[in-house]
């Protein structure tokens, strides 16, 4: 019979796993900051380098040596825009 050949139709074959589903898995590494061993699972990537409290630790004093250079940014502009003024009314002839 004709249709019998036809009536297999697609074979699906298992070419065994190929799932691309990314999974967390355990990573152990040494946090630089304390020495103190770490194990967390992690998505495939970099390699933490911060235990869980010293990553919080830096994370705070990141932000809070971002608001300082804001801080010394804004001063320095403040005294160098007065010290302008300054050098140009000293340039300025006196008014009697
Ligand atoms: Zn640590």
């Amino acid at each position: 019979m004709e249709g019998e050949a036809g009536a297999q139709g697609h074979k699906t074959i298992a070419h065994g796993v190929t799932s691309r589903t990314l999974t967390a898995r355990p990573v152990s590494y040494t946090c630089v900051r304390c020495g103190m061993p770490e194990t967390t699972d992690r998505y495939p990537g970099p390699t933490p380098r911060y235990c869980g409290a010293c990553k919080a630790i830096r994370d705070a004093e990141d932000a809070d040596a971002d608001r300082r250079a804001a801080r010394a940014r804004m001063r320095r502009l403040r005294q160098q825009r007065k010290h302008e003024d300054e050098e140009r009314a000293a340039r300025l002839p006196p008014v009697f």
